[in-house]
């Protein structure tokens, strides 16, 4: 699934249409139905940011248009023009560039009003640290820190890889309660996801070590990593019972 760094960068990409009056299509019919296109065409593309999880269009006029990828969607910029099979959910057309699309899942307009129903994003430049931390703090007390920092309405941004990941970096146990998790280790597992999600947009690659290694040898205590489903959407938590320890994981 396509976190916030992915959309971070398809942002980047996007940038090349900010500025321009764009022709829009939505090829794909279950695109077409939304009206999108009759919508947003001839309008200016004002500005696009990447919001957690989310792709923000705002085009002139105050219309934002929301992009969430899900599980396969795809932003491509090519040039105008290029010759392409299948149908993509959306194309905004520029002079000389395109923007593509493909398999769009999620794709509507909202108010500039909706957008800031998301949290603080964990890759703002610099990221708002302190309200993340008192929106978390907010959360019923018992709740596992694992599945609070899946929540966009907290953190927006972070999704499975960079939970276990930041996770393992501070030896916190995705099972322990936000009660018992302390004022510094919390905001120290919130500056890992975002020093890790940052190298990640900048091209960094690091091998995981927690991320789908259950069964598999810690590589920091050589405990036997294990795995479980966590939250009321039953995403897998990945940890390491040797060093991530606390709160009450599911019997093994
Ligand atoms: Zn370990």
């Amino acid at each position: 699934m396509p976190e916030g760094d992915s959309l971070h960068r398809a942002a980047r990409r996007l940038q090349v249409l900010v500025g321009r009056r764009v022709e829009v299509e939505t090829p794909h019919p279950r695109a077409a139905v939304k009206g999108l296109a009759q919508r947003l065409d001839g309008r200016k593309l004002e500005s696009v940011e990447a919001v957690g999880k989310n792709l923000l269009l705002h085009f002139e006029g105050r219309l934002v248009l929301r992009s969430h990828l899900r599980m396969n969607g795809r932003w491509r910029v090519e040039r105008r023009g290029t010759a392409r099979r299948g149908k993509p959910w959306l194309v905004l057309r520029g002079d000389e560039y395109e923007g593509v699309l493909w398999n769009g899942a999620v794709l509507e307009l909202v108010g500039e009003e909706a957008t800031r129903r998301l949290g603080p994003d964990i890759l703002g430049e610099p990221p708002d640290y302190g309200a993340m931390l008192s929106r978390l703090r907010a959360e019923p007390p018992a709740r596992e820190v694992g599945d609070a920092l899946l929540d966009q309405r907290l953190v927006a941004g972070i999704g499975n890889v960079w939970k276990a990941e930041s996770l393992w970096e501070e030896r916190v146990s995705p099972w322990r309660r936000l009660e018992d998790v302390g004022e510094g280790e919390l905001r120290a597992v919130l500056e890992a996801a975002h020093e890790l999600m940052r190298a990640s947009l900048d091209g960094a690659r690091r091998p995981r070590r927690a991320y789908r290694r259950a069964g598999r040898a810690c590589p920091r205590c050589g405990g036997v990593a294990r795995s479980a489903a966590q939250g009321a959407h039953a995403r897998t938590a990945y940890w390491c019972p040797g060093c991530q320890v606390g709160g009450s994981p599911p019997p093994s």
